[in-house]
């Protein structure tokens, strides 16, 4: 079977079930084609992307100056690895750390793996510059965390179906109630080997929960005054999905084109991945400054296909698109209307009980259980009616469409989910 040879939906499905490890269950739909804000199954149906890859694909499917970046580098080089220079990753490194402002980058291809070399640096800093003795580093993250499917990153998730089974675990992290600044403090105070506090500004997959106004940036004071390093995971969050370069700017809608690069609550460690690439390429990237990124010496840390130049090439070409066309602007504002328009209907809807979020990552609570059927329901219908969503965790369905969406775009999709949530009124 030629990979051009066209399949039903049905063969797809069939095939994955088959021959594919079953770590996933996708909704039941088979995409051949994307465009913008679109997607095509490969029946020809045409629906609005609601999802964007768990938002990755920020730019939009298959955006022309994404793909002829990465089309033109594939053509003249795509890997050296890293035990040679090449003439692009250099440039990307410059691009990055003028745009999100920090002295150096450090480069990987997912976002586990960043997340994975942001915990190792945070280790080597806490031995090497605050002198914690060795192997007694703790870093503190926060309940019902997503950072990725590694066995470190697992040893400090509170997700049961992610780890039963997977263990022994890695030591050496603290657990504390995310959106809550007492719990941080007490835990800061009571240990003393505490290297970093690593936390998602918007817990996404744990159902879009947005901490309350002040959290990081008393977060970020407590980590200074207990000399902390301050880890930000913005692989989800980051460029311009809550209507703001990084979710840890702060509270500016990004109107000064200019201002959008200055972040308020500056992390000590930035971690990015997902849209850094637009979703053509996995490009993901560790941020600092040089006396943070300075710990990482030669044969420390690495990656054969970190920082190779179709990646750099794909990065840089990303960050323009969010530039060029102002899309953490656009998100901040289809965001407003987005939540104010839902909140109408929510206000009269038995079957909705709260809509949330920021810029264009957003979530509704479906009224009932997790463990109903109701939230996977309603993706499916939202489908028949030409959207696709998925729930996460049971009863919270997530709305995270590509920043490239217009007004009328957005109204449109407001209806079809608000047609098709009528279905479900009681
Ligand atoms: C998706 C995600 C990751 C993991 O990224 P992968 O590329 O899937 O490894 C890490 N942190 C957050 C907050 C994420 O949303």
């Amino acid at each position: 079977m030629s990979v051009l040879e066209k399949i039903t939906s049905e063969d797809a499905i069939a095939l994955e079930d088959k021959y594919g490890a079953h770590n996933y269950h996708p909704l039941p739909v088979v995409l051949s084609r994307g465009e913008g804000v679109f997607v095509w199954d490969v029946e020809g149906k045409k629906y609005y992307d609601f999802l964007s890859a768990y938002s990755a694909v920020n730019q939009g499917h298959c955006h022309p100056k994404i793909v002829g970046a990465m089309v033109n580098q594939a053509q003249t080089l795509t890997l050296t690895s890293r035990a040679f220079y090449n003439d692009v990753l250099g440039k990307f490194e410059k691009y990055a750390t003028a745009t999100f402002k920090f002295d150096k980058l450090l480069p990987m291809n997912t976002g586990a793996e960043a997340v994975e070399t942001a915990l190792k640096i945070c280790r080597k800093w806490a031995y090497e510059k605050k002198g914690i003795p060795e192997n007694q580093a703790q870093i503190i993250v926060c309940e019902n965390n997503f950072h990725g499917r590694t066995t470190t990153i697992i040893s400090f998730s509170n997700d049961p179906v992610a780890r039963k089974n997977f263990g022994p675990f890695t030591e050496g992290f603290i657990k504390i109630e995310y959106d809550n600044l007492q719990a941080l403090e007490e835990s800061l105070k009571s240990n003393s080997n505490v290297a970093g506090f690593l936390v998602e500004p918007i817990q996404g997959e744990a159902g879009v929960y947005v901490p309350s106004e002040g959290y990081l940036a008393g977060a970020k004071a407590l980590c200074e005054k207990y000399d902390v390093l301050f880890i930000a995971d913005e692989v989800q969050t980051g460029i311009a999905r809550t209507g703001r370069l990084l979710a840890t700017c702060g509270n500016c809608s990004c109107s000064d084109k200019h201002c959008s690069a200055t972040p308020e609550i500056k992390p000590d460690i930035l971690i990015l991945g997902k849209a850094l690439s637009g979703g053509a390429y996995p490009v993901s990237a560790v941020l600092a400054n040089d006396n943070i990124m300075g710990v990482i010496r030669p044969g420390n840390h690495g990656s054969t296909f970190g920082g190779n130049p179709i990646a750099a090439a794909v990065g840089m070409a990303a960050l323009d698109v969010i530039k060029d066309e102002e899309l953490a602007q656009n998100a901040f504002e289809l965001g407003e209307l987005f939540r104010s328009e839902l909140g109408k209907f929510i206000e009269g809807s038995t079957i909705v009980n709260a809509v949330r979020g920021k810029g264009l990552l957003n979530a509704i609570l479906i009224n009932d259980t997790e463990e109903s059927s109701t939230a996977w329901d309603i993706c499916m219908s939202l489908k028949e009616n030409g959207l696709l969503a998925k729930p996460t965790h049971g009863n919270i369905i997530r709305f995270a469409p590509p920043l490239v969406m217009n007004e009328e775009q957005l109204l449109d999709c407001v209806s079809i989910i608000i047609k098709t949530l009528k279905q479900f009124e009681k």
